[in-house]
Parts: structure tokens; sequence; C-alpha cells
């Protein structure tokens, strides 16, 4: 009878037994394997050695491959999780001078950039890594996720290994949205704004955290699973959407004196983000608890014409990148004419589609090619400036401008 090569039972024994060239292996050894290969690559609850992860100027230089400008950010980031690994290394227990980790705040309109360096960076860390979107979560006890499921969704990026987990980074985005809506906090119930704000304080101050399995919730016969947040780094995100205004009059109140003018007309106005400071916070609607805990702020620059046209075709997987390796599947050598690129920029905006714009209007003049050239035989095709003005002024802009708000 043919029997396990691994653990040697028979096929009566096991479940299952899967043969290959040279003999056979079980159900149960398959799992087995499974583990040691997941241990393997999270490195079984040990922490990377320092030396052999990357240093800040080359995780700055791997975002410099998917992401344009944005310098300020992204040194930032760097540095954050550079000293993320560093404070592993070198836990405070045994240590005289217990490094204390620096949450972080990214501020920057809509569309120039977050998300994307949020995402870049995961995919470069050794640590497991959460994102979550801070729309979702509520109170407890009412429609919506609980500020613990954050916690639930780093796990599940562990593999369900709590000391991996507790070494993780999450990153909230959309951290305005939680913000206390009116100066006065009890006016009514704020669901899903101060009452969220207290409960992610406590994970960022560092607790030990009851977390339900499996982002599941409410289900009494469930076991809690305890994390401490002491080591897990925190980076949000937000628009903070009309922040600049309240920049500004900060400015305009705190310049008096005998330098005022002259610093006044140092002001940068179309630039206003990168003056924020920690009160702009407050006074949008954070709690002065919440912002003390995220002590380092940083900006994302509004994105310029030069920024947007460097965008469709620099980054490794830039959208004109993307189209060109699509055409290639089907043996196409696509061109487009650099007239196009710089109309299409010159489009986003005097619409003010902002980055995420380019891609769809790169898809509306792209879609029409995208049909009818697998079914000829050419073997190369050039996207002219005539053929992109026409596919764009026959587009409609108020629904492609929807379209664009809604993602
Ligand atoms: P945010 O989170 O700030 O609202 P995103 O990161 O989601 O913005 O950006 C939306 C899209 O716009 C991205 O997927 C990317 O294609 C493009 N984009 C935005 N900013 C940049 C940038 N600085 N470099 C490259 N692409 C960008």
């Amino acid at each position: 009878m043919n029997k396990c090569s691994f653990c040697g039972r028979r096929e009566n024994e096991v479940k299952m037994l899967v043969y290959g060239i040279e003999g056979y292996i079980c159900d149960d050894c398959i799992e087995q394997a499974n583990e040691i290969l997941k241990e393997h690559r999270l490195g079984a609850g040990k922490v990377p050695k320092l030396e052999n992860l990357p240093k800040p100027k080359e995780i700055k230089e791997y975002l410099d491959r998917y992401v344009i400008g944005q310098d300020a950010a992204k040194m930032t980031l760097s540095v954050a999780v550079y000293n993320h690994y560093k404070r592993l290394n070198h836990p405070g227990e045994t240590d005289d001078v217990e490094l204390e980790k620096s949450n972080i705040i990214m501020v920057g309109s809509t569309g120039t950039g977050k998300t994307l360096l949020a995402r870049t960076i995961a995919k470069m860390l050794v640590v497991p890594f959460a994102m979550v979107d801070a729309t979702v979560l509520t109170e407890a006890g009412y429609v919506g996720e609980d500020v613990e499921s954050l916690l639930a969704r780093l796990l599940q990026a562990a593999d369900g290994d709590v000391k991996q987990a507790e070494r993780g980074i999450v990153f909230i985005d959309e951290i305005d949205k939680i913000a206390r809506k009116g100066d006065n906090p009890s006016i009514t119930r704020d669901v899903s704004g101060e009452g969220v704000q207290q409960g992610l304080l406590k994970l960022l101050e560092g607790s030990i955290v009851n977390v339900p399995p499996q982002g599941g919730r409410k289900h009494p016969e469930q076991q809690f699973i305890q994390v401490d947040t002491r080591n897990i780094l925190f980076i949000c995100g937000g628009a903070f959407d009309g922040i600049e205004k309240r920049i500004a009059q900060r400015l305009n109140t705190h310049v008096v004196g005998f330098d005022a003018a002259r610093n006044v007309a140092k002001i940068d106005k179309s630039n206003m983000m990168q003056y924020i400071a920690p009160m702009d916070l407050k006074s949008f609607g954070l709690i002065p608890e919440i912002i003390g805990r995220l002590p380092i702020l940083t900006h994302l620059e509004p994105l310029d014409r030069k920024a947007l046209r460097s965008i469709l075709t620099e980054p490794k997987n830039s959208i004109v990148r993307q189209y060109i390796k699509m055409f290639e599947i089907d043996g196409v050598k696509l061109v487009f004419e650099e007239e196009v690129l710089d109309y299409v920029v010159d489009k986003a905006i005097e619409f003010k589609l902002g980055a995420r714009g380019l891609r769809s209007l790169i898809e509306t003049i792209m879609m029409e090619p995208m049909f009818e050239v697998p079914s000829t035989k050419v073997k190369k095709y050039v996207v002219t400036l005539d053929f992109a003005k026409q596919k764009v002024e026959n587009a409609n802009m108020t629904v492609l401008k929807e379209s664009i708000e809604d993602k």
C-alpha cells in the first residue's frame, strides 16, 4: 500500500495522499510543511537584524521609484520605518534608554499620494502591515466597525501570529473623517467622531487590547485575543479639506509686530499645507490627546504641472507603462505622442482632476484602441494628439469628474 514518504503513514491512515515523482506526501505533512514555510517567511517570531534591513536612504530610493515628489513625507516615512526596526532590535527592557515610538500623521489634499506612499512602503516592509479606512470605524455598539478591528486586520496580515502583529505597522487612512464635527463636543452623540478618537487613543497610547478574532464582533462565544499595541507603529493620513484656511488664519493672526510685513511676504500662498502645525489639527477637530500621540506631522505637496507630467510616465508602474505593457502582450508596440501626454496634463489641470484624473483621461482616450486593436494585424499603434483631443472632447467631463471623486 502507498504511504507518505515523510511520516510513513499508510494511505488508509491519512485523509489524502498526494503523489510526486519519487513518492507521496499526506495532508498532515503538507500542512506541517506549510507551517514551517510560514514561520520561515515571518522569521518565526524573530526580529530581522538591523544590519540586513534597508537604511532610510534606501527606503526613500525605493519610494522614489513609485511616487513622484513628496520628499518631505518620503523622508519622514523612511526614517520612521527604520527607527521602528531599530526599536524592535533594541527593546526597552534590556537598555537603559528606552526608544519610544513616534506615530506619524500625513496631511495632504486628496489624490496627492498618501495612500500610494503607504501601499508602496508596505511592499518592502518586513513586518506585518494593515491599512484601514477610518470612515468605517464607529464607537463600540454602533453600526460599523469597532476600533479594535484595526488590530484584527493586522493579526490577519501576521497570519494570526500575535507576537508578529505586535511589531506591525498600521496605516489609518482618512483620519480627518473622525474629527469632531462641532466645537462643542456634546451637542449630539458624535458616533463616528470623538468617541472613535477616544477609542483610537487607547491603541495609540500603547495598551493591551482585546481583539475579536477574524475581525468579527458580537459573538460572545468567541475568545478575545490580547494584543499589546506598545510597539505597533501607527501612520495616519488625511486630506483635512479646508485646513489651509485655518493655517492661513493662524499665520495672519500670529504675524504681528515689527517683523510682520516681512513674514507675510514670505508665505507661499499656493502651498499653505507646508506651514501646518499641530494646532491646526486641533482646530479641525482632532482631540489634543490624539495629536499628542501623533508627534510626527508631515505634509504632502499639491501636485503641479511638472509633477503630473512625471506621474504619467516615470513611476515604475505608471499608467503609460501599464498601457504599453498591455499592448505588448498582444504583440503591438504602443506609442504616445509627447503632445498627447502634455494635453492630458493640461486637461487634468483645467478640470481640476488631479492625479487620479490622469488615469481616467488616458482610459477615455484608449477605450477604442483597446477594443479594436487586438482584432487587427497592426504591429504598432501611435496615439496622436488629434485622436486624443477628439476622444476627450467627446467625453462627458462632468461624469468623468464625478467618477474620480467617488474613488
Ligand atoms: P490620496 O491617498 O492622497 O488621496 P492616492 O495615493 O490614492 O491619493 O493617489 C491616487 C492616485 O493618483 C494614485 O493611485 C496614483 O496613481 C496617483 N498619484 C497621486 N499622487 C502621486 C504621486 N505623488 N506620484 C505618483 N502617482 C501619484
